[in-house]
């Protein structure tokens, strides 16, 4: 199943939302909505493993990113099952994708991914995965899988490239730069059929109007349908967190982060789906700061609302041949 859908471009109404929502994008390929399931599987990263030399992602806390961290021990089909329910109390929804969300989910034995991926889709309200990885960890080897995955299923995989500026990668201590994100997203895009989500984050340091657009420039070089947006927010135990006690790190009001995501959206293309705008933090004991990231749909309803008093779309000021400054290859392998 190919990526980058061409529907929405010019779209500029999106059934009454200010951007084109990944529910949408969703219902538009599927033909009705779909939820994530959210399971914890891989039990590392790069950055946390035991022999490794790098330090952990300063935001990121002991969960590696999981959405339900307390049930990594139960069996995947178990997470599937208990999750599903806890998904459909709140959205209405008979076909799912499972979600492997934590950690790096592209780092174990094919053998071992092959498993889990045919567990995921064993049950039959399942209609594809989601896999959650970084651009430094998608070897040659699992293409064949997720290509014969994508045969008969929907896969999308989420690459956290977070940033295309290497300051704000070695400032985020991410280990992989700007170039692996690039690199990454087109190896995939050549070699797989799989649908491709970038993770972004802002709210850094050197945080300017240019580099926002730039961004939204590069993902619209890019053969990417979604993006997901996060808030910097500060989380207990982790490295952003000693910084924010010494005061070396401010997170971004909820006034700014929107006039940031504001300008990023308006500059991106039409058909770019739109996974979330802001972060939302999972546990709540966890959060530190900014306050606001604490509230489920607020601060995505304060943005959107923002955007409609100004009469501001996605894509408004999208100009596609207006290119980005950053060097983007047309073919590497
Ligand atoms: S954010 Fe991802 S790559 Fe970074 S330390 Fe956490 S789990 Fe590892």
């Amino acid at each position: 199943m190919r990526n980058v859908s061409q529907e929405n471009q010019g779209q500029t109404h999106f059934e009454g939302r200010r951007y084109f929502p990944i529910s949408q994008y969703f219902r538009h390929r599927f033909g009705e909505r779909v939820a994530k399931i959210s399971v914890s599987v891989a039990e590392t990263c790069p950055n946390r493993s035991p022999n490794s030399t790098m330090e952990a992602c300063i935001f990121c806390d002991d969960w590696g990113s999981a959405a339900y961290h307390h049930e990594k021990d139960r069996e995947l089909l178990d997470q599937i099952r208990h999750n599903k329910k806890l998904v459909s109390r709140r959205l209405k929804s008979e076909l799912f994708l499972v979600y492997f969300q934590s950690y790096t989910n592209t780092l174990d034995k094919v053998n071992i991914l092959q498993q889990r991926f045919e567990t995921a889709l064993s049950e039959e309200y399942v209609r594809g995965l989601v896999v959650g990885t970084r651009p430094d960890c998608l070897p040659d080897r699992i293409f064949p899988l997720l290509n014969k995955v994508c045969e008969t299923n929907y896969v999308l995989v989420e690459i956290g490239a977070q940033s295309f500026f290497n300051d704000q990668l070695e400032f985020l201590k991410r280990g992989h730069s700007a170039e692996k994100n690039i690199e990454a997203i087109l190896k995939l895009n050549q070699k797989t059929q799989v649908d491709i989500g970038v993770h972004l984050i802002f709210g850094m340091p050197d945080e300017t109007p240019e580099r926002l657009i730039e961004t939204a420039r590069i993902i619209n070089q890019l053969p990417v349908s979604n993006v997901k947006l996060h808030n910097l927010h500060v989380l207990s135990n982790t490295t952003l967190a000693e910084m924010y006690q010494r005061n070396e790190f401010v997170p971004d009001e909820l006034d700014v982060y929107a006039d940031k995501v504001i300008l990023f959206l308006r500059h991106l293309a039409p058909n770019v789906a739109v996974q979330r705008l802001a972060a939302i933090a999972n546990r709540w004991d966890e959060l530190i700061a900014p306050k606001w990231t604490g509230q489920k749909m607020g601060p995505l309803d304060f943005i959107e609302r923002k955007m409609k008093e100004a009469g501001y779309y996605q894509g408004d000021l999208f100009d596609q041949n207006q290119k980005p400054l950053t060097k983007i290859p047309s073919l590497i392998f």
